[in-house]
């Protein structure tokens, strides 16, 4: 008797998908590129802006493929995948370019094909014809990756994990109303769905606040209770840890027992298909972070942004005979670790905020203990909204940026109206990492005293498009997105 589907292991089944993938790729190769990051990061804006930038010849003197001319076409195409929602480009760039309003977030996983027609570079490839290469773009929430740890976690050691890291620093306080509510709770009561909804409405509650922009804390998972997807207000969400649980197994009809059941629901049904359906089948990866947002918020922000880049590079680095590395069968060859929105800064602190995430990265590659073979680290605007100048100011020069601050943005006292344009000081990061770290270090152990680093964040509106003497509208500006495109699949176009 044939074997049914549900006796397959799931790495076999990944496997499987791997196959498929295989034998479509000999008709038409193509390439994965995952863009993720946690909410707000950029990643939105930088797919339409990329997409943009190839479709209408923007400035990328560093994506060698367009520079030496070897391309002949790109175009969009239906994309493989049909029961994935597609990436909505043309919305997007059109609130970009036209409105110049920033566009809708990335809420769940979403698609978009980009085919590429090109010259080879090598005489022998050339022999062969002219190339094509789809790249997939998949958009997906960085919340959602941090969810892949669970799978080799227990309910009680989730529970544990999770109830330490809410009473540390800052977390305590924002985590009061749901650890006080979780105290009068007696786990072992029987199971009621009325305090188990208010448990989960607490933790996420508490999830919620660590997010907000004061804050700015990087998420924990379960990565559905901030982005829920189309799993929004569904029962498989109704959980949440329970802190200081007994060394005992749960007794059955109570409400522990309700809650570990649930959790386990949700790696089945949740983190696991979205693990072998789209994680496992990607090629390359972009990671991006809000390092100056982490920066600008303090000590605990930048070590938890560490926190979370150790727990994303532990996915795509996963160590030998780990549960990932059992499940995996193709890695992600590339990871570019990008921090975004670079036009908040004059360009001469753009090389500090890489090198300055470059040192996050670094710390977080030594922790897991793997070798940081295959990442790159790039400091970067997909949408530059600034322009760069300098004012004179007690008979110094001083680097300035330029833009049009969204409306309501508030700088110095003054309101703005979202049309009138205004010039800051940017601020400086600090020059020497090493430093910046040890600060860090030390203030996050309650000794130390913290500098923070003087940089101004605005919400610029995104930019006109300028035009050329001969009226052609130019693609939307930016800063070194053509070297992430480079890294990221100009090898493939060789
Ligand atoms: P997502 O949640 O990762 O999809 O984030 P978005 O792409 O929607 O970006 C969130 C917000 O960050 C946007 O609304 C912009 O305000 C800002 N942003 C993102 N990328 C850039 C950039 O390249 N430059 C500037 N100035 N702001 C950006």
């Amino acid at each position: 008797m044939p074997p049914s589907m549900t006796s397959f292991s799931d790495a076999a089944l990944t496997a499987l998908d791997n196959l498929a993938d295989r034998a479509s790729n000999l008709v038409n190769p193509s390439v994965r590129l995952g863009v993720t990051g946690l909410s707000r990061a950029g990643k939105t804006v930088f797919i339409s802006s990329l997409v943009h930038n190839l479709l209408h010849g923007g400035r990328l003197p560093m994506f060698e493929p367009l520079q030496s001319g070897r391309i002949s076409s790109i175009c969009l195409e239906p994309q493989p995948d049909d029961t994935v929602p597609r990436f909505q480009y043309e919305d997007h760039i059109k609130a970009l370019v036209e409105d110049r309003v920033w566009p809708d977030s990335t809420r769940a996983i979403s698609e978009l094909r980009l085919t590429i027609a090109y010259e080879s570079a090598s005489t022998w490839n050339r022999l062969t014809g002219p190339g094509r290469l789809s790249i997939d773009i998949v958009d997906y929430p960085g919340e959602w990756l941090l969810d892949l740890p669970l799978l080799d976690q227990d309910y009680d050691t989730f529970s544990r994990k999770t109830t330490e890291l809410a009473r540390t620093g800052v977390r305590a306080e924002l985590s009061e109303e749901w650890l006080q509510l979780a105290a009068t709770v007696d786990a072992d009561a029987p199971a009621d769905e009325m305090r188990a909804r208010a448990l989960a409405e607490a933790f996420t509650r508490y999830l919620r606040a660590c997010k907000t922009d004061e804050r700015s804390l990087s998420t924990l998972p379960p990565g559905r209770f901030l982005m829920p997807g189309d799993l929004d207000g569904s029962p498989a969400l109704t959980f949440a840890p329970l802190p200081d649980l007994e060394e005992k197994s749960a007794i059955r009809g109570s409400l522990r027992a309700m809650m570990e059941r649930r959790y386990e629901a949700y790696k089945t049904s949740v983190v696991k298909p979205f693990f072998r359906e789209h994680f496992a089948r990607l090629d390359r990866q972009i990671v991006l972070v809000d390092a100056l947002q982490a920066i600008n918020r303090g000590p605990e922000a930048v070590a938890d942004l560490e926190r979370a880049l150790t727990d994303v590079l532990a996915c795509f680095r996963a160590g030998r005979n780990t549960f990932l590395s059992s499940l995996v069968t193709r890695r992600v060859e590339k990871v570019l670790i990008a921090a975004t929105k670079a036009d908040h800064l004059h360009h001469e602190s753009h090389r500090r905020l890489e090198v300055l995430t470059a040192r996050l990265v670094d710390r977080a590659v030594k922790r897991i203990g793997m070798s940081g073979a295959g990442i790159d680290v790039i400091a970067m605007a997909a949408v530059r909204a600034t322009r760069e100048g300098t004012v004179k100011h007690d008979g110094h020069e001083l680097p300035v940026i330029t833009g049009t601050p969204i409306a309501g943005e508030t700088i110095a006292g003054k309101t703005f109206d979202g049309n009138e344009k205004t010039a800051i000081f940017p601020g400086d990061l600090p020059e020497n990492p090493e430093s910046f770290f040890q600060h860090m270090d030390a203030d996050a152990a309650g000794f130390g005293n913290w500098q923070k680093p003087e940089v101004n964040v605005v919400r610029f509106r995104p930019p006109h498009l300028e035009q050329t003497g001969e009226g052609i509208t130019l693609s939307v500006p930016h800063i070194r997105l053509d070297r992430a495109m480079q890294f990221l699949f100009g090898d493939r176009l060789e």
